[in-house]
């Protein structure tokens, strides 16, 4: 698998997918297929999740013909790597504890001089003594010390991506692994050399490359895709209608259906996820969000013939 490399959606298992992030997922499928890579699916738990998401969001991705090529894991049993991880960075000297609440990061950010995004580095200089005062009173989460300011990501969509790079968190201040480390240690780990997913993350790229580098990972590709969004322009939610597919279902409307939906809405072939790949050009995506109006996805009635019964129990078994 190294040589080959391999392309990933990771969702959080925080709910049902709907249709913006399934668009997503296909996304990912289609350009890691496109590159030879391998497809894989991993499940970031570690922070908020629902009982029955996870079941549900895999359920959801094989009814559209997207399964993992090695074995789905989940963040929540790689703390053990996670760890070894923050212990490699702390014997560096490259982690340091920090007391601040988010009230203090939020107060310090909007005073005068502060960068915005920026964590302003209040606690990094502490001395031991009032590190020792503090922890007795506030456990610590740790940040990255970090040695720049800004780094770069390359993004097959957006090109070469300059962005801010703080002292960003690694561990929260309850034990919990932050998205940032967690990341880029999974996606080392399990070979993943391209990150196809949605660009409301693309300032985290910045990040993550840095972080990579610091441990002499590799900095994968990425490819930071359009969103979707409702009629008003915000990102899509389930409050905006029927956009997942246990929604879908029951109006009649079968998986394969909303995978046209899905590759139509990406100029590509509706047929199937095959007659897409054949077709799929990057360069050709359309950039602009997903305007989704629920009302108005498909072109044609749904088929009175197709119990709505049926579909929903094939996406949820
Ligand atoms: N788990 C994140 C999400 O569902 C995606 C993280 C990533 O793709 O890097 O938003």
């Amino acid at each position: 698998m190294a040589d080959r490399g391999a392309g990933r959606f990771a969702p959080s298992p925080t709910g049902q997918l709907h249709i913006g992030n399934l668009r997503t997922a296909v996304l990912a499928w289609l350009f890691a297929r496109s590159t030879g890579r391998q497809f894989v699916i991993r499940v970031e738990d570690l922070d908020r999740v629902r009982a029955g998401a996870e079941a549900a969001q895999l359920a959801e991705l094989a009814a559209l013909g997207l399964t993992s090529d090695t074995p789905v894991i989940r963040q929540s049993e790689q703390v053990g790597r996670y760890q070894r991880t923050l212990d490699h960075l702390l014997e560096q000297g490259l982690v340091y504890e920090c007391f601040c609440s988010r009230r203090d990061v939020a107060e310090a950010a909007s005073a005068p001089h502060a960068r915005p995004g920026f964590y302003p580095g209040t606690c990094r200089a502490l001395p031991e003594e009032e590190r020792a005062r503090r922890r007795a009173v506030r456990a610590p989460a740790l940040r990255l010390r970090s040695a720049v300011d800004l780094w770069h990501a390359e993004d097959l969509l957006a090109g070469r991506v300059i962005g801010p790079v703080d002292d960003f968190v690694l561990q929260r201040n309850d034990g919990v692994i932050a998205y940032n480390l967690a990341v880029v240690v999974d996606d080392a780990a399990q070979h993943i050399d391209q990150v196809v997913r949605g660009d409301d993350l693309l300032e985290s790229a910045p990040r993550q490359s840095y972080l990579a580098s610091l441990l002499g990972l590799p900095e994968p590709v990425y490819a930071h895709v359009p969103l979707a969004v409702n009629r008003e322009g915000r990102r899509l939610a389930k409050r905006d209608g029927a956009v997942t597919l246990e929604d879908l279902a029951r109006l009649g409307r079968a998986p394969a259906e909303v995978l046209g939906v899905i590759l139509s809405s990406l100029d590509l072939p509706a047929e199937s996820l095959e007659a897409a790949l054949a077709a799929f050009e990057p360069g050709r995506l359309p950039r602009a969000p997903w305007i989704v109006d629920p009302a108005d996805l498909f072109s044609t009635p749904a088929d009175p013939a197709c119990k709505p019964s049926a579909p929903t129990d094939k996406v949820h078994p």
